[in-house]
């Protein structure tokens, strides 16, 4: 039985006084389900982890990073190792968000290697993979899928992998108002479960969790998580309001 699992990624978002304060009122808000019958985790912008992580730091809500880099210390200005992200507490992290993918231009490769990091340091990824509107025009979902899957998984024993949620996020439907129909979110999430049953085994795509993510609401997420095979929600936007990150969670619960 796969615990549901619904994280919220602020993007470059917030302020020093409103990561705090939205913290503290999700904190609050889910403190009857958050850890037992749901897990929730706050992405925040790098500046701002250490203080959301004081702000939750007696909720169960986990803490998650939006980005990490693939070495562990060292002459790499700007970027920010797992040791880094673990010392101040943060328990999840993004791996291949698609607007690192399209807008920052991070490859397959670029995204294994940070998965790769940081499991090595004890972090949780969180995988996204998806699809442009195009490549879903093209009848391509299956392929581009399969594609970001292998390579960013490659050379990962099955015990690794259990460390890993995927996030399915077509990004036709990430901050566009679109979403991807349950129908669609479930098909695309069944073959990422077929694909891993066929890359490790029947046990671990039975136990991975899959999330949903792009345009997630208050009034779709119920319907998104009754699929079979939709564990959880990867909420933007609408993470950003306390009320909706908490009908979504509950939703999910
Ligand atoms: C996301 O940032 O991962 C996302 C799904 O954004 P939104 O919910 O705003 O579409």
């Amino acid at each position: 039985m796969r615990k549901p699992f619904v994280a919220g990624n602020w993007k470059m978002n917030t302020d020093s006084h409103s990561s705090v304060a939205l913290a503290e009122a999700v904190a609050a808000g889910s403190s009857g389900f958050a850890g037992s019958s749901v897990d929730v985790a706050v992405i925040p912008p790098f500046v701002y982890l250490q203080a959301v992580a004081k702000a939750v730091s007696s909720s169960h809500i986990g803490l998650g990073s939006q980005d990490i880099y693939f070495e562990q210390n060292g002459a790499f200005t700007g970027e920010i190792s797992a040791l880094m992200l673990k010392d101040i507490g943060c328990t999840y992290v993004l791996c291949g968000h698609s607007e690192r993918r399209h807008v920052i231009g991070e490859t397959d490769e670029l995204v294994n290697k940070k998965i790769t990091a940081a499991i090595a340091g004890g972090l949780l990824p969180i995988f996204c993979v998806g699809e442009l509107i195009e490549q879903r025009k093209a009848e391509k979902t299956t392929e581009v899928i399969t594609q970001q899957i292998e390579a960013g998984l490659a050379g990962l024993s099955t015990e690794k992998v259990s460390a890993v949620t995927i996030a399915y996020e077509p990004v036709w439907a990430i901050g566009t108002g679109l979403t991807a129909t349950s129908e669609q979110a479930q098909e695309t999430h069944c073959l990422i479960r077929q694909l891993l049953a066929k890359m490790y085994s029947e046990q671990l795509a039975q136990e991975i969790r899959i999330q949903y993510g792009g345009s997630v609401k208050p009034g779709n997420a119920a319907e998104l998580m009754a699929q079979k095979d939709v564990d959880g929600l990867l909420v933007g936007g609408a993470s950003l309001k306390a009320d909706d990150f908490l009908a979504i969670i509950q939703a999910a619960a």
